[in-house]
């Protein structure tokens, strides 16, 4: 059973007068254990689809399963439950993540709740993910003074704290050095590697989308690309409709007319003069 499977999903925000369509027939699967990063322009999607990953959005259309739950047939209460037990969610302002006013420990502690995780083995636990993201000396401190960095690092401690299905992060990384970057990569691995967790990171950073096994670029709403092991591939959708890269947009500009020429194994598309 797959941990995300996501079939034609489209999600529409209301705004004043105007409809966005932020996403538009995303199909999408995600096995256990897979480390994504979504990658793709800003506007693109991304930080929707991972809302929606959450549980925090439902789809406007289209289906979601979560550990093959069909979210749409999930009421608030039950969704919430569901939320609780399957995911731990970074969001991209790390501040959003903590409960200011308690110690970096009590944050961890208090995410733990959800698993309930006997209190020694939670608290050994606290010790061993704020050591893993560098804030071993920092459990007694309120979390609300820590710093950007600092906080970052600690949402990123407390997001697996209850041994999710799935760790969810927003920019995990946009506010740390490449030595705190760097552990925080290692540790969304391991939890990938350990618990059977399956992440999913939407990012920026090479440094995070090269350490993960797939990325899926998000365009205009759509899964554009996906890459394995280093090489990108594009993604027939749905009609058939695929989306030239932009760095080939100098050779096939959008709007332009190409001619579809047949290969062995595939075809080739050749700019045209209409
Ligand atoms: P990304 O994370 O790739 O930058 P988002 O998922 O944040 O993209 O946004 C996708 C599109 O949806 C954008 O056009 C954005 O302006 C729009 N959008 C996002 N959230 C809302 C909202 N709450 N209300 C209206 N439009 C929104």
């Amino acid at each position: 059973m797959s941990v995300i499977r996501c079939d034609g999903i489209v999600q529409i925000y209301k705004a004043q007068d105007a409809e966005v369509v932020a996403l538009r027939d995303v199909d999408l699967t995600i096995e256990a254990g897979e480390t994504v990063a979504l990658l793709g322009p800003s506007g693109a999607g991304k930080s929707t689809l991972l809302w929606l990953l959450a549980g925090l959005l439902r789809p406007s259309a289209g289906r979601l399963w979560l550990d093959g739950t069909d979210v749409g047939r999930l009421d608030q209460r039950r969704l919430d439950r569901l939320r609780a037990a399957h995911s731990g969610m970074m969001l991209q302002n790390p501040a959003r993540n903590l409960i200011g006013y308690l110690s970096a420990a009590q944050n961890i502690a208090f995410a733990q709740r959800a698993a309930g995780r006997a209190r020694r083995s939670a608290r050994r636990r606290a010790r061993e993910l704020l050591a893993r993201v560098g804030l071993a000396d920092a459990g007694d401190r309120p979390a609300g003074r820590m710093s950007g960095g600092e906080q970052q690092r600690l949402a990123l401690a407390v997001a697996p704290a209850n041994a999710p299905r799935l760790l969810l992060a927003d920019e995990p990384t946009s506010q740390l050095d490449e030595e705190s970057g760097t552990r925080v990569i290692e540790l969304i691995k391991d939890v990938a590697t350990a618990g059977g967790t399956t992440a999913v990171v939407v990012t920026h950073d090479t440094a995070v989308s090269e350490a993960l096994s797939r990325t899926v670029t998000i365009r205009d709403g759509r899964v554009g690309a996906e890459g394995r092991r280093g090489e990108d591939f594009v993604v027939v959708g749905r009609e058939g409709a695929v989306q030239v890269p932009p760095e080939y947009h100098h050779l096939l500009p959008p709007g332009s007319m190409a001619r579809i020429e047949e290969l062995d194994d595939g075809i080739a598309l050749r700019r045209a003069e209409p």
